[in-house]
């Protein structure tokens, strides 16, 4: 597991079982590998990829995205998907922004809706919201406050949830779903989301496909089942496998 953040530790970062009161001032990447490395001491060590050994370096399993910032949370910024995208590397939502948390969706890159699915259906239910999203987002990046210690960590859990069971080979309910909670009621609900044909990810094209296949009746329709019933390592493994050479990063 590899974890990206920038900046130092502030108090408001501190929570049971995630950043300690110590790392305060650390730099938040550091201070979470740390608390990676508690919560699983046995693990063995990371073996390092050596540029020039020949070996292949692992690409990404996933990519879980918890923006800081409150207007990417609720609107996940598709440019900052598309190199995701690119290299077939599936990636999971989540955050918090003011009494709200979201989990989801789960992409999985030209199969299930992304970012860019999200912002086009949210555009068709009301025109005027790529304008209110510019204004959102040239109102300069605010420091993001604490938010709710309970909800943060119910949010952390569910999501980590998603990804141990997508990681173990099970569809958990994120392709296609946005989880949300709101305090006071903590009412979970899941909001659908589907491929959008104006977006330029191919998954409402590759629906269009299943669709038409699932009505065609030579063979069609056991073919179409089997594709939405497999596993999604099967799917992650394909995705990885029609990535350009040269786009794997990292490990997860
Ligand atoms: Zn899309």
């Amino acid at each position: 597991m590899e974890v990206l953040d920038e900046g130092r530790v502030r108090p408001e970062d501190v929570a049971p079982g995630g950043l300690p009161a110590e790392s305060v001032g650390r730099p938040r990447r550091t201070a979470a590998a740390a608390a990676v490395r508690r919560a699983a001491p046995d693990r063995p060590p990371r073996r390092a990829h050596s540029p020039g050994s020949g070996a292949e370096e692992p690409g990404l399993s996933l990519v879980i995205l918890a923006p800081r910032d409150e207007v990417a949370v609720h609107a996940p910024d598709p440019r900052a998907a598309e190199p995701l995208l690119a290299s077939g590397t599936p990636h999971l939502y989540a955050g918090v922004v003011e009494g709200t948390g979201v989990v989801g969706p789960l992409v999985l890159p030209g199969e299930t809706a992304c970012a860019g699915c999200l912002h086009e259906s949210r555009t068709d239910r009301d025109p005027a919201w790529p304008r209110l999203l510019a204004q959102w987002r040239s109102g300069g990046s605010r420091h993001p406050g604490a938010c709710d210690l309970a909800l943060a960590t119910t949010v952390a859990g569910l999501a980590a949830a998603h990804a141990l069971a997508f990681l173990d080979g099970v569809s958990p309910s994120g392709p296609g779903a946005r989880w949300e909670a709101s305090l006071p009621g903590l009412t979970w609900h899941a909001r659908p989301l589907w491929p959008h044909p104006a977006c330029g990810c191919g998954a409402a094209r590759r629906a269009g496909k299943k669709a038409e296949a699932e009505h065609t009746p030579t063979g069609g329709p056991a073919r179409a089942t089997m594709a939405v019933q497999r596993p999604s390592t099967e799917r992650a493994r394909e995705a990885g496998a029609a990535r350009p050479t040269g786009t794997w990063r990292a490990h997860v």
